[in-house]
């Protein structure tokens, strides 16, 4: 199925579906009003897209399975019988985001938007996360809105969460607060960790204390949102407060491992820590990371020690170039072809100096690089990383 655009008007292009023709001329009165959960004063009109452009069909992940025994005609019938809604959560999948929220706008100013349901909520709140940092907040609360105004549904745990790191990012972290105490259930860990983390973006010491209290409270044994204080404190300067976190870890028996990363390269897990010089390749890895440090550091690279996320240890901290990714991103490096993209999963969340050395290690290298830490997906590419150095 091909969505095009057919019209040539200047602000309000046509799209058309097989079975569905809607143009965005309409008169647009979308603005939603005022919640108090967003203060900011100012309406949330979508943005029109003004460029003529071309929506090719995705496939749909789910039906590979049909794709293969059907072929292609019976791929293509189910793809349309989907509807506007599965496009919309196909083009999610496949990371194509601004689309997805093309589509949905489409979907609203045709009168359609009463028929979506949650999947297609779910995706269209990714969709905002994935952009939010290019600044798609707005869009964000258009779609938390839409859910109870236009489809009768009650946002989720998990779309508060969501709606709570949009606010986080934008530094509305009153407004992120404001949204936990208005949600209609008792706040999950996940809205909670989601505006510590934004606390420790913005260095919101207090907040952040608040939020950690709570966190404690609902799960005393988990050590990353200690961690996650003691960083607040550390680069508020309050390192007495986060020495006494670090006692506290103590005295509940938890302890910082050495932080660890794994690799696969042709389908065997390779398995890093700080400093390893275990690997058999052990010599070549430790070559080929001196020589792109070197290369980094020509262009502008420097080693980033205040700003690192204590996740590890003090030793660990001192040993910033060979941190386990960096020894793992090597290793990948040595060991496969040109260009091939690098996959890393790791049980900490990466340091800051580690995401902006893999940052450039693709611009060098011309390779992509997705790391899986505690936090979430990081996919660098050229340069820059998905998550918009937000994590
Ligand atoms: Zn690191
Ligand atoms: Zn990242």
């Amino acid at each position: 199925m091909e969505l095009h655009l057919s019209a040539p008007s200047r602000f309000f292009p046509v799209f058309s579906v097989p079975g569905l023709s809607f143009n965005l001329s309409k008169p647009r009165s979308l603005c939603i009003g005022s919640c108090s959960c967003f203060s900011r004063g100012q309406s949330l009109i979508p943005k029109p897209q003004l460029n003529p452009k071309t929506i090719t069909p995705v496939p749909d992940p789910r039906e590979e399975e049909v794709e293969e025994e059907d072929g292609d005609e019976g791929f293509q019938e189910a793809a349309a019988s989907q509807g506007i809604c599965g496009q919309i959560e196909k083009l999610v999948f496949f990371k194509r985001y601004k689309e997805a929220l093309e589509l949905f706008e489409i979907l609203q100013l045709r009168g359609g938007r009463g028929g979506v349901g949650a999947s297609t909520y779910d995706s269209l709140v990714t969709a905002c996360i994935g952009l939010s940092y290019s600044g798609f907040l707005d869009e964000g609360i258009e779609i938390f809105e839409s859910m109870s105004r236009d489809s009768k549904m009650k946002p989720r745990a998990m779309h508060y969460a969501c709606m709570i790191e949009l606010l986080g990012r934008e530094g509305l972290l009153d407004e992120a607060l404001e949204l936990i105490r208005d949600a209609p259930f008792s706040p999950t860990t996940n809205m909670w960790a989601a505006l510590l983390t934004a606390c420790r973006i913005h260095k919101n010491l207090e907040l952040g204390k608040f939020a950690a209290e709570k966190l404690f409270g609902m799960e005393p044994e988990k050590l990353s949102n200690y961690i996650v204080l003691l960083n607040i404190y550390n680069s508020c300067g309050r390192a007495a407060d986060g020495a006494k976190v670090l006692e506290a870890l103590k005295k509940k028996g938890l302890r910082l491992l050495p932080a660890c990363t794994w690799i696969e390269v042709k389908k065997q897990p390779h398995r890093f820590i700080f400093g390893d010089k275990s690997h058999p390749e052990s010599i070549k890895i430790y070559e080929r990371l001196d020589n792109l440090i070197k290369e980094m550091v020509k262009q502008g690279y420097a080693p980033m020690e205040k700003h690192l996320l204590p996740d590890v240890g003090q030793h660990e901290q001192r040993m910033l170039n060979y941190h386990s990714e960096k020894l793992a991103v090597a290793y990948g490096l040595i060991s496969t072809q040109d260009y091939t993209p690098l996959h890393l999963v790791q049980g900490h969340r990466i340091c800051s100096d580690c995401h902006s050395a893999i940052k450039l290690i693709t611009v060098i290298t011309k390779r992509e690089i997705v790391v899986r830490d505690a936090s979430r997906f990081h996919h660098f590419k050229h340069g820059s990383c998905s998550c918009g150095d937000y994590w």
